[in-house]
């Protein structure tokens, strides 16, 4: 019987007959298609972060990735969030949950309301939290209909993100710091935390990206015209954080693979963004002098960028890459 075909299968050894050109793929079209595909690598592991305010009038930031993200708090109206995630193309749709730090309401306020225009989004916190949040605040309880527990330590997913919630020490009710790994990317968030605690201190170690709060100037707090009861709580270590404990804490941690720096929750009585960062310069520089400090301008960065985040304003969203350190 005659053999009914002869062409020669790409295996036989005459893979010229097969090369890239005859099957279309030209060294050009393979290029490209490798610059597309790295591209998309790029899109996917950019981080997005925005913060629509900050401070004791309110905090709620957002994380994300190229698909889908999270909200950090809820202490800001939902009409600004969705505003100004809309703004920068990001539909509430993208948005999957609200993770919360604790609950003052400063924090929670929006959180129900939130719920009901997006009906789509769960609350994850611990049942502490929830708790103390029902209890202390006059809020349906139609926000358990949404909850998602989380447990200190123990880590969960919303999209491509792995999330672990730590202990931080403060006056709410089991207050949380978050760990945040995407892919190769880390990230740790704390706000209002009175000290560095150990486990702060672990989970802030070798992240790319960091979200700390830099509360008060000492020297603003003491000759400032809070009652002593008040300076006392703030002082305290389950208040909030010192300028300068905090930049000493982000100098401790600096690695070179540490690219931008937020600092969050700075008061308005007791401190100014300039001392903040002036705070955190002097320090980080002290222990690297020739490190090149910027502030987040997305067409010139550099070593580090340090960015105080406004207590009002929605910033811009900013788009958090890796440092390529090879
Ligand atoms: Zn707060
Ligand atoms: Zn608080």
């Amino acid at each position: 019987m005659m053999k009914k075909d002869s062409l020669v299968h790409p295996d036989s050894g005459y893979p010229e007959l097969f090369s890239a050109e005859q099957l279309g793929e030209t060294p050009l079209i393979l290029a490209q298609k490798a610059a597309e595909e790295e591209a998309r690598r790029g899109r996917m592991e950019t981080l997005r972060f925005m913060s629509f305010g900050s401070g004791s009038s309110g905090n709620c930031s957002y994380i994300g990735d190229d698909r889908s993200g999270f909200l950090i708090d809820a202490g800001i109206e939902g009409a600004v969030v969705e505003n100004a995630l809309k703004k920068e193309g990001i539909p509430m749709t993208h948005v999957k949950g609200i993770l919360l730090t604790h609950d003052h309401g400063d924090h929670v306020r929006y959180v129900y309301s939130l719920l009901r225009n997006h009906r789509h989004l769960l609350v994850y916190c611990t049942p502490r939290v929830l708790n103390g949040m029902l209890r202390r605040h006059s809020m349906s309880r139609r926000v358990k209909d949404y909850h998602r527990a989380i447990y200190k330590e123990f880590e969960f997913t919303i999209g491509n993100f792995t999330i672990t919630p730590f202990e931080v020490m403060h006056d709410g009710s089991d207050n949380c710091g978050f760990h945040i790994r995407h892919g190769e990317t880390t990230m740790a968030v704390a706000t209002d935390l009175g000290c560095i605690s150990e486990r702060v201190e672990h989970y802030f170690t070798g992240v790319n990206f960091m979200v700390l709060e830099s509360n008060y100037d000492r020297q603003m707090l003491l000759t400032g015209s809070y009652p002593d009861y008040l300076k006392a709580r703030i002082e305290h270590d389950n208040g909030h954080l010192d300028n300068q404990v905090s930049a000493a804490f982000v100098a401790r941690k600096w690695h070179p693979g540490l690219r931008y720096v937020f600092l969050c929750h700075l008061s308005n009585d007791n401190n100014t963004p300039t001392k903040a960062l002036e705070a955190h310069h002097q320090s980080v520089t002290a222990a690297n002098p020739n490190l090149r400090i910027g502030a987040g301008d997305r067409e010139n960065l550099t070593d580090l960028e340090i960015i105080a985040l406004p207590r009002f304003e929605p910033t811009p969203l900013y788009f958090l890459r890796k440092k390529n350190l090879t």
